[in-house]
């Protein structure tokens, strides 16, 4: 439970992110500044925390692991993945979360480029943009900036959330392209479900957007 919550307190840094890359509160250019420093900020944070914990949490579901002599005996926990350069030990409960797991992390080692593309592209436009709005010559209106951020976002998150799927089988090495600890914070399985309502929430927000304007 202590891990559950500690996981679901470091996660709310990327929806706080967020809300100062979109809502802006500060103003644009403070806004977008503090955004990227906590963005920064917390992975020196969230990375070692997963560190300590990856043995002791499932990368699938987020569940605490049982001891050592609760383990079936043909079943090994550990899923090693190479990401940002180092090898991680990770753990999963049982046969069936560690085939969905190494599957997923399967389908965006195979997609990194579109996916990558499908966030990052949209987050260039917006902070670019939002730092020309900050010095007063806006690169186009403010709320098609976040809605373009948002609604490629939200394809590219709602697809991926879904798509891993369509892997039949994992790769025998497994990479993560992207941030590891901010999939174990909560746990893929849970990762996916955020991705799946709030990317659901923006594309239908943006559609009423553009039905409206
Ligand atoms: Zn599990």
């Amino acid at each position: 439970m202590r891990l559950t919550i500690q996981g679901a307190f470091l996660f709310l840094f990327i929806p706080l992110v967020l809300f100062l890359y979109l809502r802006q509160p500060l103003g644009p250019g403070l806004s977008i500044a503090l955004g990227v420093v906590v963005m920064f900020g917390h992975r020196l944070v969230a990375a070692p925390w997963m560190a300590r914990h990856a043995a002791e949490r499932c990368l699938w579901c987020g569940r605490h692991l049982q001891p050592e002599p609760m383990v079936a005996q043909d079943f090994s926990p550990a899923i090693h993945v190479m990401s940002a350069g180092r090898e991680h030990r990770m753990t999963a409960c049982s046969p069936g979360h560690r085939d969905l797991a190494a599957r997923f992390l399967t389908f965006i080692a195979r997609y990194r480029a579109p996916i990558a593309i499908g966030i990052f592209v949209p987050l260039v436009v917006l902070l670019l943009s939002s730092l020309f709005l900050a010095a007063g010559r806006p690169l186009l209106p403010q709320t098609w900036n976040v809605w373009q951020f948002r609604t490629i976002v939200a394809f590219t998150v709602v697809v991926v959330s879904m798509a891993y799927r369509t892997v039949p089988r994992a790769d025998e090495q497994l990479r993560s392209p992207f941030p590891l600890h901010n999939l174990f914070l909560l746990g893929i399985r849970n990762t996916l479900w955020v991705f799946r309502l709030v990317g659901a929430w923006w594309l239908v927000a943006g559609a009423i957007q553009l039905l409206r304007e």
